[in-house]
């Protein structure tokens, strides 16, 4: 990474990564595996580059949302294991056999049009049953057809039916533990059938800290490995493995009465210092945290003023003594350094933690360190 070209860059700090990672592991123990969700590129963190470290500390599988991210990371490794937790369509189903990935399935007609591709390429592929026990997003229904339709995919010579799967609304405690024990049961039923499975998981990170009993034997972390501390009861003290930086570009000294961007939304009420940032909407920083947000400079707070351009933005910087072109500027980092957090952020913003993370675009350079 000699070149970056840019000043605004997200700094992924491996080594925190992988302590989160080993945290996880050690706090759910040996009896559970844990699947690391590294969907959308890792949380925008980057699902090739930080894999290694996940898998080198503690993660059984390599979970992503759809066929495309899935393939990228094994172009990298052919040793991953690797989770499709979305649909993916019939039509490239064949690609999940020959790049021997674990797909979600939520149907008796893809299980068999699975099952006919694998036969074809004389292989065995790798399933996990997804159950709907209320979120209503993907699943089997939890009916006497679904059971009769499972009976006959576990059945199928040429899959494995390797797990069995469903997903937390996070409504309420009572709400988790109705959608838990309807899914036990219906496991249950299946055992009874002799359908077994290796893999039985329903827990994602605030679930997992939360509640030990939701963790089966494999949980499904995110916002967790990356530090993001979203859980409610239960306490892990991971720490962010994600900066995101900038540095100051220009500096203006603005009498009362002037404006700034767009609108002049903010007008200065004193003689100020402001300083231009080079990151903008554009990069993924929510619009609405113009006039809202702030940033860190030496370690104090700058709030946002004015709206925030597609690729830039001002802060105020009169109460900050010698700043200056060039200097260092945190956009998203900690609590202790004055910068918004994930947590902060996403609050200001109106919207999750997850959300904040996984819309830094691809035009702000990933660092590794
Ligand atoms: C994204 C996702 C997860 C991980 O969620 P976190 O809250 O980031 O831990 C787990 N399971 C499924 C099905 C998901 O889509």
């Amino acid at each position: 990474m000699n070149n970056i070209f840019r000043d605004t860059i997200l700094e992924v700090d491996l080594k925190t990564l992988g302590n989160n990672m080993r945290m996880i592991d050690e706090m759910v123990g040996p009896e559970v595996m844990v699947m690391a969700v590294i969907k959308a590129n890792g949380y925008g963190l980057g699902a090739v580059e930080i894999a290694d470290t996940l898998m080198e500390n503690g993660a059984k599988y390599l979970a992503v949302a759809t066929l495309i991210e899935a393939l990228e990371l094994r172009k990298k490794s052919q040793d991953y294991p690797l989770f499709i937790l979305g649909h993916t369509p019939d039509k490239y189903l064949e690609e999940v056999v020959k790049g021997n990935i674990t797909q979600t399935i939520f149907s008796l007609n893809q299980a068999k049009l699975m099952n006919k591709i694998a036969k074809d390429h004389g292989v065995k592929a790798k399933v996990h049953i997804k159950l709907d026990t209320g979120f209503h997003r993907l699943g089997f229904p939890l009916t006497k057809e679904s059971k009769t339709d499972i009976i006959e995919i576990y059945n199928l010579e040429n899959l494995e039916v390797e797990g069995i799967f469903s997903h937390f609304a996070l409504t309420s405690e009572a709400d988790n533990w109705d959608q838990f024990n309807s899914f036990q049961d219906f496991v249950e039923k299946l055992e009874d059938e002799e359908c077994w499975f290796k893999y039985i998981h329903f827990a994602d990170s605030i679930a997992s800290v939360d509640e030990s009993e939701f963790r089966l034997n494999m949980v499904r972390v995110g916002a967790l490995m990356y530090g993001i501390r979203g859980f409610h009861v239960g306490f892990l003290g991971v720490d962010p493995a994600m900066r995101l930086k900038s540095k100051i570009s220009q500096i203006h000294h603005i009498e009362p009465g002037e404006g700034v961007g767009y609108d002049y939304t903010f007008r200065a009420e004193r003689p100020s210092v402001i300083a231009t940032v080079p990151i903008g909407y554009a990069d993924g920083l929510p619009r609405n945290l113009g006039n809202n947000g702030y940033f860190s400079v030496d370690g104090k707070k700058a709030p946002i003023i004015g709206i925030m351009c597609m690729d830039q933005c001002v802060i105020d910087v009169t109460d900050i003594p010698n700043t200056h072109e060039g200097q260092e500027v945190i956009i998203y980092g900690k609590e202790e350094e004055n910068a918004m957090t994930i947590d902060i952020a996403s609050k200001l913003a109106k919207t999750n933690k997850n959300e904040i993370l996984a819309r830094i675009t691809s035009r702000v350079t990933r660092v590794y360190k």
